[in-house]
């Protein structure tokens, strides 16, 4: 098979599920006389081991959105399902395929996935294009810029970005697309057809699409004042529906928000507000962090892993499975770590600062857990889990990377008392403590049996008693953090 001047073309969505701002779409429709977008529904990815409920309807949704959208202009999406490159090399052979066209990713899988790919392609004689579009900027950019060493510091990260000047703005959509070409496929399952069971509650609060996706921006960035005020760290964790932050985390791991579109959105209501906050704190530096951790990610070896990763404190966690699963499962017996991990549990999603509390508590504050393990759960069942941004907030807070004031503990007791919705948070994920006295709400093993009764909550029988003292725990941990920083190892 030769490319001619009017290939067929087979563009192959994995990431990036959106038509707007979407240089890998722009690309594939260059010269093209038929199109053929593509999803492959990866087993290696679609195994309830590998992702909750939450993150695959998620997916699906998101996918049905980006067939109409197609549909709208004349083309359609065809979902395979099976091993991608089995799937891409039938696909390309009977498509007669002359150009293959995908979204640069960096992570490792996707990294020896799309060398298969271009190797494929190579065989069949097709031309490959690999745009990138997942972040504001191309990493290669940055490192280039950085001299080959990127800056570990948000402050560094910030003065590169400051150098290299504005992120290039958003494409347009198109408004029609060359036909695709007819296909014979099974559509987009159902969770049930793939063997998933469960409600996926977290779709009420971040519903799934390109469409979806712009009108949860267009609602923040339509108040300029809101933009301008947004710090960060004010945000409140207990704030669940609606949630404190943008929520719009799930549509940038997916794709179905443009980074850049983002951005420059947010820039211009900046522009319109005036005087607003400022990175690391204001919605910008959201982006930034991601942009840092994403492109630091791109060229650290191991970077989900404490063993081999060149900028990981190697710390000797314990490892005690009992722990790990009362953490996962939200029976720590530390109501607010509880209630965080109900929540993502069942919605997959939990505030930026339940985040803090959930990963310190499992790592140096109290289970001196490692944060590899923690990050796995997440990956599970967040729906906007992301390999970098998971990873690398995961160093953070087990201070093995980035961050290093180890001795900066958050209390699940003290902590959550800055939250006047501390209180309607835990009840809500936690039912079983409906009825606990104000009170006692963050340490409710210290009721009296007969607080006990009347609130209808036995400690050990209805709601866990903790499973370490906190402050015992905290005291221990950080000898040993002083120890590992002492020892001052690196992966
Ligand atoms: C232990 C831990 C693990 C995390 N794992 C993930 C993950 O797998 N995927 C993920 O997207 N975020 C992760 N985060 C970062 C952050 O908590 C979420 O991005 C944020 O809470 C999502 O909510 P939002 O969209 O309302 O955020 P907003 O505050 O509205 O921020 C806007 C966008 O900026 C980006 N962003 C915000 N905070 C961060 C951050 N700290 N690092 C990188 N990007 C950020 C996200 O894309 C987010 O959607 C993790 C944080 C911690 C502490």
């Amino acid at each position: 098979m030769t490319s001619t001047s009017s290939p067929a073309t087979l563009l192959w969505f994995r990431k990036g599920l959106r038509l707007h701002d979407s240089p890998a779409l722009h690309a594939a429709i260059q010269g093209s006389a038929v199109l053929y977008p593509v999803f492959i529904l990866d087993p290696n990815i679609v195994r309830p081991d590998k992702l909750g409920v939450n993150r695959l309807a998620f997916l699906l949704g998101t996918l049905r959105e980006l067939d109409a959208e197609l549909r709208r202009r004349g083309s359609r999406l065809t979902v395979l399902r099976g091993e991608p490159m089995p799937e891409l090399e039938r696909a390309m052979r009977e498509w007669k395929i002359g150009r293959l066209v995908f979204e640069a990713d960096t992570e490792p899988y996707a990294v020896t996935r799309d060398a298969q790919a271009r190797e494929l392609a190579g065989r069949l004689g097709a031309q490959v294009l690999s745009p990138g579009g997942h972040t504001l900027y191309d990493p290669g950019v940055l490192l280039e810029a950085a001299g080959g060493a990127l800056p570990k510091s948000y402050g560094g990260f910030g003065k590169l970005v400051a150098k290299v000047g504005e992120p290039p703005a958003p494409l347009p959509t198109p408004e029609r697309l060359p036909p695709a070409g007819e296909v014979a496929d099974e559509g987009i399952p159902t969770l049930e057809e793939l063997g998933f069971t469960g409600h996926a509650a977290g779709l009420a609060f971040c519903p799934p699409g390109e469409t979806n996706a712009l009108d949860m921006m267009d609602a923040w960035v339509s108040q300029p004042q809101r933009v301008a005020a947004f710090e960060k760290p004010a945000t409140d964790p207990s704030a669940y529906a609606p949630a404190a932050t943008t929520r719009l985390s799930a549509h940038m791991k997916f794709g179905s928000l443009s980074a850049r579109t983002f951005y420059a959105r947010l820039r211009q209501a900046e522009r319109e507000a005036g005087a607003h906050s400022q990175p690391p704190t204001s919605l910008v530096g959201q982006l930034l962090w991601r942009e840092m951790f994403t492109t630091i990610g791109a060229v650290t070896p191991n970077y989900d892993r404490m063993v081999g990763n060149p900028i990981c404190r190697q710390i000797p966690w314990d490892d005690a499975p009992d722990l790990l699963a009362a953490w996962t499962e939200g029976r720590t017996g530390y109501p607010w770590i509880d209630a965080a991990m109900r929540q993502l549990n069942t919605e997959g999603w939990m505030h930026h600062l339940a985040r803090h509390s959930v990963a310190c508590f499992l790592t140096r504050g109290d289970l001196w857990q490692s944060w590899v393990a923690g990050q796995q759960v997440f990956d599970r069942l967040l729906i906007d889990a992301d390999w970098s941004v998971n990873a690398a907030n995961w160093m953070w807070l087990s201070a093995s990377a980035f961050f290093h004031s180890y001795e900066r503990v958050y209390s699940p007791v003290a902590f959550p008392k800055k939250y006047t919705g501390a209180s309607s948070y835990i009840r809500h994920y936690l039912p079983e403590l409906a009825q606990v006295p104000e009170q006692w709400l963050l340490e409710p093993w210290k009721m009296s049996v007969s607080e006990q009764r009347q609130a209808g909550c036995l400690i050990g029988r209805d709601y866990p008693a903790p499973v370490v003292d906190h402050a015992v725990a905290r005291d221990r941990n950080l000898e040993r953090m002083r120890a590992a920083y002492a020892a001052g190892k690196l992966g």
